[in-house]
């Protein structure tokens, strides 16, 4: 991030969004091991009877059961890859764009009744079953209904909405169709059919589960048929589909089923959270506050020159007479106005030398000149849109702030002043 060597480390996590080296392999060695479990018999980490052929050490399999336990996972709900690899070859017909209907921005009446035209002239002749999923704060949940019969249940919390649309579809086919020749399933899931469509050994374990399903549906139906129908926009068979999962609450039955690949997103987020909880339990948060990683504000930076010095203001490591004071590099740390440390805050907030130029950056970002008295609300406000971040860059060559391309003696001794700190 082209940061000096003294920046500390949680201020680098921090800007880096990255955590610990000892978390990340924590991290990538509980993935590996996940995965595993999910490939269960294809992995050779088990035996043909489903019995593991590794032990793990007993603090690595404590960590795994905490990780199930904080999660409310039990081992025996993972969603496994698929015995056989027949559902590799699914016979059925997945319409995404083929009708008139499929097309959001349509409006709504003209959707309903082209897709009433649809169902009359192309399956007249097929049992029609809808699903729907979920996801408020605390419930996900699924339901799927037809001419006969409907269900609703809770999910597992850690689904996301994809895996719970495809849940939605696993459950239908196990639990709606009858003797029908023809079934047309309803879903206003685009990309859990965009997934099935492009099914291959690597998606999904949720769609592999799908799609081993549609196999063994298929033996008792002439046509199995998939249709994406735009979501909420009137068609009945959506909405009371939509309903149903909606009016889930925490009573209902709970389905149990969960996919590697959800635990391994609601791990990183967590981790991504811990490196959050460090920062802020440190003494840096008080004066830089919510800072932002990199990545997030990199779109609105136009080359690495300007990725250095927006990192350096950031982390107050620019170089200033006061931070070459701390090196022994300057004996006079004050402004020559102000007779005040010539520190970053200084010379961007407060310093009356400049005070023409922060009218004109308060005036640029529609912004009185009290908001920015704190140099953690100046970061917020200039990390917060593209057109702040350009602001504050085009008036910077106004701020006398030193060159940041230091001459190699000059490093040399700065790195060898590391210790004073
Ligand atoms: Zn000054």
């Amino acid at each position: 991030m082209g940061l000096p060597i003294w920046t500390p480390n949680i201020i680098l996590l921090k800007l880096a969004a990255q955590e610990t080296l000892s978390r990340k392999i924590k991290l990538l060695a509980t993935q590996f091991f996940l995965k595993h479990i999910a490939y269960g018999a294809h992995s050779p980490l088990y035996r043909n009877d489903g019995t593991s052929s590794v032990k793990l050490t007993n603090k690595d399999s404590s960590a795994l059961e905490q990780i199930f336990s904080a999660f409310n996972v039990d081992i025996n709900h993972i969603i496994k890859f698929p015995i056989t690899l027949d559902c590799l070859n699914i016979k059925c017909k997945i319409h995404l764009h083929s009708f008139l209907f499929q097309d959001k921005s349509l409006p709504k009446t003209t959707i309903e009744s082209l897709f009433e035209d649809t169902i009359r002239t192309h399956f007249s002749n097929f049992f029609l079953i809808a699903t729907d999923a979920s996801k408020s704060q605390q419930i996900t949940s699924i339901a799927g209904t037809s001419s006969t019969n409907s269900f609703a249940y809770r999910l597992q919390h850690l689904n996301t909405i994809f895996s719970a649309e495809a849940l939605a579809l696993c459950q239908a086919l196990d639990e709606l169709p009858n003797d029908e020749n023809n079934l047309l399933l309803l879903t206003d899931s685009l990309s859990m059919l965009q997934a099935l469509a492009n099914l291959s050994i690597k998606s999904n374990k949720i769609i592999l589960r799908l799609a081993a399903k549609i196999v063994t549906r298929k033996k008792f139906h002439q046509n199995i048929v998939l249709l994406w129908t735009p979501g909420h926009a009137g068609i009945k068979w959506n909405e009371k589909a939509d309903n149903l999962a909606r009016r889930v609450s925490e009573s209902d039955l709970n389905i149990q089923w969960v996919t590697v690949e959800d635990i391994i997103t609601q791990l990183k987020a967590h981790s991504e959270n811990q490196t959050d909880a460090t920062y802020r339990g440190s003494k840096y948060y008080a004066t830089l506050g919510d800072i932002p990683s990199i990545q997030t504000i990199a779109p609105w930076l136009k080359n690495r020159r300007e990725d250095i010095i927006i990192a350096r203001i950031i982390s107050r490591m620019i170089v200033t007479p006061a931070l070459l004071l701390r090196f022994g590099l300057n004996d006079n740390p004050l402004c020559s106005m102000c007779k005040c440390d010539n520190s970053i805050e200084h010379i961007l907030l407060y310093c009356r030398k400049y005070s023409l130029i922060r009218q004109s950056l308060c005036h640029c970002l529609h912004i009185n000149l009290d908001s920015i008295s704190m140099f953690k609300s100046f970061l917020s406000i200039i990390c917060s849109s593209q057109h702040a971040i350009r602001a504050l860059f085009s008036l910077l060559k106004f701020f006398d702030i030193c060159c940041f391309f230091l001459p190699v003696l000059f490093l040399t001794h700065m790195v060898s002043c590391r210790r004073k700190l």
